[in-house]
C-alpha cells in the first residue's frame, strides 16, 4: 500500500503530510505537487524546504496537454476566470487522476481539506473515496434546487440553472451527473485497487493546522506572513481584491510578468468587473471593454492613495490573517 499526500505549499496539506509521516512512516509516503507554473517563487521554495526537511519522496506533476497556466492561456486564447475555472481541471485534477491511474497498488490519499474553508467543503467527509463521483452523482436537480434556494442573491446563470432544475424535477427527472474523465480506466483500476481518502484535519481550524506544523519544528509558507490568506496560484483567478493589492504593493516583478503573459496570450488575466467601468479600456475589435493588469494596478493605487500617510507602524504589525504572532 502507498500513501499519497497532495502538496500545495499551504498550511493544510503541510500538516497532513506531517500527520501521515507520523502515522505511516516516511518511507511509505509520496508527496505529489500539481505544478501550474503560476505559483509564487516563495511557494516553490517552501515546498523544496518541506520536502528536504521531512525527507519525503516528491513527485511534481504537469499537465500532459499544457505546460502550465501561460501555455494553456496561449493555446486557448484566454485565461481562466471565476466563472470558467478550467485551470483546476486541466492543470490539477486531470494530472492527478492520470497519476493515480498509473499506480499499481492500493492507495490512501491524505488530503488537507478542512470543513470551515467553505460551505462546499463542509459537505465533504473525513473519509471517502478518491473516485467517489464516478460511482455516485456529484449533482442532481434536487441538489441544484437545495443549493440555490438557500442563497440570498443569484446570478442570471444561477437563476436559469435553478428554474431549469425545477422544471426537470416537475417532469420527474433528476439528471444525475458523474465525473467522466477516463471513465473506463477508472472503473478498471477500481476493480483492482483501493482509493481511500483520509482528511485528518477535516474538523480543525486554520490556527490548529498552523500550530501542528510549528509544534513539530516546521515553518509554514512565508506567504502567510505577507498577509495572504491562501497560497497557490499567484494570483488565483478567484483571489480577493486585498490579495491583488498585496501583489501590486510588494511585487512589481510579478506585475510585469502578468503584463508580459497577458500580451503573450492576447487576453487579460482579470475579468472586466474587477475594476469600476471608468478603469476599463477599449480594445480594437473587441466589443466589451477589458481590464488589463495596468487597469487593475491603477485602480488599486487610486483606492489606496491616502493610506501611505498612516503606514509608519506597518513593519511592526503581523500581517498574517491567522494568529501567528506569539
Ligand atoms: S488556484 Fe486558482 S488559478 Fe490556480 S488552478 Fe486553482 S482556481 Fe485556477
Amino acid at each position: 500500500m502507498k500513501i499519497i499526500v497532495p502538496l500545495s505549499g499551504g498550511k493544510d496539506s503541510q500538516a497532513s503530510l506531517l500527520w501521515a509521516i507520523e502515522k505511516y512512516g516516511v518511507e511509505n509516503i509520496e508527496s505529489v505537487f500539481c505544478d501550474t507554473k503560476w505559483e509564487s517563487k516563495i511557494t516553490y521554495n517552501h515546498i523544496n524546504y518541506l520536502v528536504d526537511k521531512s525527507e519525503v519522496k516528491f513527485t511534481s506533476l504537469v499537465s500532459s496537454k499544457y505546460d502550465g497556466m501561460v501555455d494553456m492561456a496561449v493555446k486557448k486564447g484566454r485565461f481562466p476566470s471565476s466563472q470558467s475555472r478550467f485551470c483546476t481541471v486541466e492543470l490539477k485534477v486531470k494530472p492527478m487522476i492520470d497519476y493515480v491511474l498509473s499506480q499499481t497498488e492500493n492507495l490512501i490519499i491524505v488530503q488537507g481539506i478542512r470543513a470551515d474553508e467553505s460551505s462546499e467543503r463542509s459537505k465533504m467527509e473525513e473519509v471517502c473515496r478518491y473516485f467517489k463521483y464516478y460511482f455516485q452523482p456529484y449533482q442532481t436537480n434536487s441538489m441544484i434546487v437545495e443549493k440555490y434556494s438557500n442563497m440570498k442573491t443569484l446570478s442570471l446563470v444561477q437563476k436559469n440553472k435553478l428554474s431549469k432544475a425545477k422544471l426537470r424535477l416537475e417532469q420527474g427527472k433528476e439528471d444525475p451527473k458523474f465525473h467522466t474523465y477516463r471513465k473506463k480506466d477508472v472503473f478498471e483500476w477500481c476493480k483492482k485497487y483501493d482509493d481511500t481518502i483520509q482528511r485528518p484535519f477535516f474538523n480543525a481550524t486554520g490556527d490548529e493546522v498552523i500550530y501542528y506544523s510549528l509544534n513539530r519544528g516546521f515553518d509554514i509558507n512565508p506567504m502567510y506572513f505577507k498577509g495572504f490568506s491562501r497560497v497557490g496560484c499567484y494570483p488565483c483567478v478567484m483571489c480577493k481584491q486585498s490579495e491583488i493589492d498585496l501583489i501590486i504593493k510588494n511585487d512589481e516583478k510579478r506585475i510585469n510578468e502578468i503584463r508580459e503573459n497577458e500580451a503573450l496570450a492576447n487576453s487579460t488575466f482579470f475579468k472586466p468587473d474587477t475594476v469600476p467601468p471608468r478603469y476599463r479600456i477599449k480594445k480594437e475589435g473587441v466589443k466589451k471593454k477589458i481590464t488589463p493588469i495596468d487597469s487593475v494596478v491603477k485602480y488599486s493605487k487610486d483606492r489606496h492613495a491616502t493610506e501611505d500617510m498612516f503606514e509608519d507602524t506597518d513593519d511592526f504589525q503581523c500581517k498574517s490573517v491567522y494568529n501567528i504572532c506569539e
